[in-house]
């Protein structure tokens, strides 16, 4: 990189990596469960995808037993310490919550739920679950991503043996490598994977398929496969200079920073991120916290049209993003590494077949801007080679087609969930998938 940041102190990154939501004291957590009403129609669990029954394990939080409310979560949701953590509670459960109706404010259920979970995490407990005896059948899972280890955890409490395969050298999936470390930290998702071992889960890392193990492998060794790959690589730009050193994939980039070794992390001193997804909100608000003294981000659309979350939008602000809209990269300027990059601007035309406006590039209208570093975070494709080698599995737009109640796919061997069956959505989605697809292929081999 031409200019590479000053390095902060280690003190200057706590600060700024610090927890966004911290814990709440037990007394603050009562307070707080206390002023919630019990609705008898709980919007809050109807609007939660894994449906935790809020008002109980909030209940059980106000009467000091804390046991019993982390059951209640779990008995709905496997990875409910980085949906605590994680989740987009202002449009799930809190965005639900009655309260904001009558102009208060709502129940901070994301807390409570992180205050069970903290507190069944830091305690040994005797075992809440007892998986069942075991039925002599044996799943394989390709990915121990929210999604694998939702769906590992259902099948092993339903008596199967579980192996699960994952390709990195740690499990959890984006909840170990994506999410940003302000939200939630590796070992949180650790925790999760360690509790999810202790119900007699397999994990075998560094363990891809279709590379390290044929999928033929797993064929005849499991009596079904559920698939929980998440996304593949991120989508290119194409635009002239994207080889240049300097130029990043968003997610490389945050999986770099998840493990809070910031001063390992070299940043540019000016940072262009294209792209306006949450994932380019957090590849821009890291870059920011890691040092970079200027931070752009650049999308073709407007404001309005922009894919990530407000709360995520209003972060970056307060982080002092500065945001180009209507703007697209033409071409990452510099011989060997990059040095700037030359934009157009864009005004919105004709709606396109989904009714977005579709971005058209003013003449004339190019600018340049100086940046020793280029994160691209424009999406990210789905793995079809991998997913090419499984005969009849039929998918659409890259992501694996599945039935609606059982997740099984058009080969019947198959199972999907999560990221690949979405297209990319959020780690509670994926958790509620992992479990409901466990529930189906039990319910397929049982009417057998
Ligand atoms: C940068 C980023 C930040 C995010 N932040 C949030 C957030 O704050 N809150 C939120 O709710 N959601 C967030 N999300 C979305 C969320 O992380 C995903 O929706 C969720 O992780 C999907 O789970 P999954 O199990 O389907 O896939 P993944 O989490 O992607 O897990 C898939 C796993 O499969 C493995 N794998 C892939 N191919 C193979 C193979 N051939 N063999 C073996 N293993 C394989 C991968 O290594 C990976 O571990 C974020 C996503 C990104 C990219």
């Amino acid at each position: 990189m031409k200019n590479v940041a000053k390095k902060l102190t280690a003190r200057e990154y706590e600060i700024n990596f610090a927890e966004l939501h911290p814990a709440f004291t037990p007394n603050a957590a009562v307070v707080e469960a206390n002023r919630c009403l019990y609705c008898y129609d709980s919007p809050c669990t109807q609007a939660c995808p894994t449906h935790i029954d809020i008002p109980t394990f909030i209940k059980k939080i106000s009467t000091g037993n804390l046991k019993g409310s982390a059951k209640t979560i779990l008995e709905s949701n496997w990875i409910a310490l980085t949906c605590a953590k994680a989740c987009p509670v202002k449009v799930l459960c809190e965005g639900a919550c009655v309260y904001n109706e009558k102009g208060e404010e709502p129940i901070r259920i994301g807390r409570l739920q992180r205050h069970a979970m903290d507190w069944f995490y830091d305690h040994k407990t005797p075992p809440l679950f007892a998986p069942a005896p075991r039925n002599g059948k044996s799943v394989g899972i390709i990915g121990a991503g929210p999604a694998g280890l939702a769906c590992a955890a259902e099948l092993a409490l339903l008596g199967y043996e579980v192996t699960i395969y994952e390709a990195k050298n740690k499990a959890g999936g984006l909840d170990t490598w994506g999410i940003a470390p302000y939200k939630m930290m590796q070992k949180d998702s650790m925790k999760e994977v360690k509790f999810i071992k202790s119900l007699g889960v397999k994990i075998k890392t560094n363990t891809r398929v279709g590379k390290d193990v044929a999928l033929k492998q797993l064929e005849r060794k499991h009596v079904a496969i559920f698939i929980g790959a998440g996304l593949g690589r991120p989508t290119s730009l194409h635009i002239p200079g994207e080889k240049l050193k300097g130029v990043v994939d968003a997610l490389d980039f945050i999986e770099r920073v998840t493990p809070r070794q910031w001063h390992r992390v070299d940043v540019g001193k000016r940072v262009a991120v294209i792209g306006a997804g949450n994932t380019a909100i957090d590849a821009a608000t890291e870059a920011k916290r890691l040092g970079a003294e200027e931070v752009y981000l650049i999308y073709r659309r407007s404001e309005k049209e922009m894919p990530a979350y407000d709360f995520e939008f209003e972060l970056a602000k307060s982080d002092g993003i500065q945001f180009y809209f209507q703007t697209a990269p033409k071409r990452i300027l510099g011989k060997t590494v990059v040095e700037g990059i030359e934009c157009i601007k864009m005004r919105l035309g004709k709606p396109d077949a989904e009714g977005r406006r579709r971005p058209e590039p003013i003449p004339r209208s190019e600018f340049r801007l100086a940046v020793d570093m280029v994160i691209k975070s424009v999406g990210q494709n789905i793995e079809e080679t991998f997913l090419a080698k499984i005969p009849n599995l039929e998918t659409n737009d890259g992501m694996v087609v599945v039935k609606s109640e059982s997740y099984q796919t058009t080969n019947s061997k198959y199972f999907a969930g999560g990221d690949c069956i979405n297209g990319g959505k959020e780690v509670v989605n994926a958790a509620h998938d992992g479990k409901a697809a466990a529930q189906g292929m039990d319910q397929f081999f049982n009417e057998q």
